[in-house]
């Protein structure tokens, strides 16, 4: 499908970020006809995922980064509404603890990933470790360097264990990331998602930029393919999220077990 092609970045390639429109509205023709299309993907989400969950044999991990106000938690909220909370696995990834630090930086990522039959939700994920770790000079070039090609062979392992892996930057606008913030600071039910800390990384906006630019260029292979998905319309982003998910989900195929012999045409007393 065109759609999917245009957003995802082929291996090797650079994603070039400054050329994509975050304002694109892509996927349908208006609003609502967008929203009338992802009611019925959510829907079709629902049934594959159950397939998934009957079947017990793969999994699915979609990974979500962005900058502030991107819309990680929106496209969450939104494009899985209709899937069964039993199998599916949100992780929000914040700063590492101590014991994190302790050990290797994918340990605690691991640890989080789906098991057999569960769709698994990566709200921020190890490439907190290319990025942040990056530009808030939290470790060395020397260090955060290796770790394009650690993540490109542990996603390897995660795919050759049977799950898939999909990987989504929610790519916005700096003007609608000032104007979402602005609303968060005003609306007193959205405040406490604002933190101070938020302006410090809009200041290095740039530098967040070119980390992102780099990373999804080291680690879109075709396995495990980055999608830059335009997230300054809500209804587009998530129309395009669950466009990315249910055609992973339909190439998986995922199958109901077969039932008990003699079950079928059985009349219940
Ligand atoms: P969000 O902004 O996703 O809603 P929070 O406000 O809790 O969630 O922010 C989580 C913070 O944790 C982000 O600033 C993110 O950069 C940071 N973080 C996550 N993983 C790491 C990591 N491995 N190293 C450093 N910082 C990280």
């Amino acid at each position: 499908m065109n759609l999917l092609d245009d957003l995802r970045v082929r291996p090797g390639a650079a994603p070039r970020l400054d050329h994509r429109d975050p304002g694109a509205r892509l996927g349908a023709d208006s609003k609502s006809d967008g929203l009338e299309r992802l009611g019925k993907l959510v829907e079709r989400l629902g049934v594959l995922q159950n397939r998934l969950y009957a079947e017990g044999r793969r999994s699915l991990l979609l990974v979500l980064q962005g900058m502030d106000a991107s819309g990680k938690d929106g496209v969450i909220r939104s494009v899985f509404a209709g899937v069964n909370p039993q199998g599916c696995r949100v992780e929000a990834f914040n700063v590492p603890t101590s014991e994190d630090l302790a050990h290797d930086f994918l340990w605690r990522v691991h640890a989080r990933c789906p098991a057999r039959g569960e769709i698994g939700i990566f709200n921020r994920s190890h490439y907190e470790d290319v990025v942040a770790v990056r530009v808030r000079k939290l470790a060395d070039e020397s260090v955060w360097s290796k770790r394009y090609a650690h993540i490109v062979a542990f996603e390897r392992l995660l795919i050759d264990e049977g799950t898939s892996v999909v990987k989504v930057f929610l790519h916005e606008s700096k003007e609608v990331q000032r104007k979402r913030l602005q609303e968060r600071v005003d609306d007193p039910e959205k405040r406490w998602k604002f933190r101070v800390g938020d302006l410090d990384d809009r200041a290095k906006w740039n530098e967040f930029r070119r980390a992102y630019e780099d990373a999804i260029r080291e680690t879109s292979t075709h396995t495990a393919p980055w999608f830059v998905v335009p997230a300054d319309h809500n209804w587009s982003r998530n129309l395009c999220v669950a466009e990315i998910l249910v055609g992973a989900l339909e190439r998986l195929d995922p199958k109901v077990p077969p039932a008990d012999p003699g079950v079928a045409g059985l009349v219940v007393p």
